[in-house]
């Protein structure tokens, strides 16, 4: 088979159940993967020959894309804050969202990288590790911890810190039977399970079906659960001057300040992701920010 015929099967196949553009994005995806070839080289060289393992490897893929499973856990990576991350069905797939988490952090942290200390990060629920992990590459000589319940999450995590070349303190835990944190943080942040069941009919199937539940879903009478217990172990294990940071439910944003005041949180402020959508708030003891 020859490229050409490769890519005009694979878009039969798939046309209806993605968006043409969606398809050719997985092409080209899947070409580089499995043929280490641009979507540039691919263009130019549609009669290269497609060998038997090769087209039978984008056969599978076409199976599990039938299903609707994201592309990334087909290839087993995703990109991050410009960082390459594997995933797998125990993780979330990193959200663009998150990125902004990600940053936000950083712009507010390097304003206090240069008292002598190293900094001390926390990250809950890490899932793959994308916010410990490129906290990690951005703040050199930063001390980053970072937990999840998931055993498997957490192999996945490890393996990233390595493919990234950082140093991150990993260890299992479920955050809401925990009583108290290891030490003493500058910085707490979390992207908890925050979709209400009630949201599932909103969602798509690649998520519904194939990313973990537990990283995702909380239940509808009790939405800020992860919300609750973070902010109250945080209180007693943030430093003087630390700050705790979530990613957040768009429709939940207008009672969190709240829930963060009443557990004596000062300086709460709430921020929109790229989209226009109420999607990260952060919050302070008591240094004004
Ligand atoms: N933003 C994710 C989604 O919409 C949810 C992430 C989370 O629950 N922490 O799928």
């Amino acid at each position: 088979m020859i490229i050409k015929e490769l890519k005009s099967d694979f878009k039969n196949s798939l046309i209806g159940l993605y968006p043409s553009e969606e398809i050719q994005s997985f092409f080209n995806i899947l070409s580089e993967k499995y043929l280490g070839l641009s979507r540039i080289e691919i263009a130019l060289n549609p009669e290269n020959i497609v060998s038997e393992e090769d087209s039978e490897d984008f056969q599978k893929a076409l199976i599990r894309l039938k299903n609707h499973e994201p592309i990334q856990y087909i290839i087993g990576e995703a990109q991050f804050y410009g960082l390459p991350f594997k995933v797998n069905k125990h993780t979330l797939i990193p959200r663009p969202e998150t990125e902004e988490l990600v940053e936000w952090i950083l712009s507010k942290q390097k304003l206090i990288t240069h008292n002598s200390k190293p900094i001390t990060i926390l990250d809950i629920g890490t899932g793959s590790g994308c916010i410990a992990i490129s906290l990690a590459k951005n703040l050199p000589g930063s001390k980053i911890s970072a937990l999840d319940i998931s055993e498997e999450a957490l192999k996945v995590a490890q393996q990233n810190a390595e493919l990234n070349k950082v140093e991150v303190e990993f260890f299992q835990a479920d955050i809401l039977k925990t009583k108290r944190l290891p030490k003493q943080y500058d910085v707490i942040v979390s992207n908890p399970p925050y979709v209400r069941e009630l949201e599932k009919k909103q969602m798509q199937q690649n998520v519904l079906k194939h990313e973990p539940d537990s990283a995702l879903f909380v239940k509808d009478d009790d939405p800020l659960l992860f919300y609750h217990t973070i902010s109250h172990l945080a209180k007693t294990n943030l430093k003087a001057n630390g700050k705790l940071f979530f990613e957040i439910n768009e429709y939940l944003a207008d009672e969190l300040p709240q829930l963060l005041k009443n557990e004596g949180f000062q300086n709460i402020e709430v921020k929109k992701d790229i989209f226009g959508k109420n999607r990260m708030i952060k919050c302070s003891l008591n240094e004004p920010t």
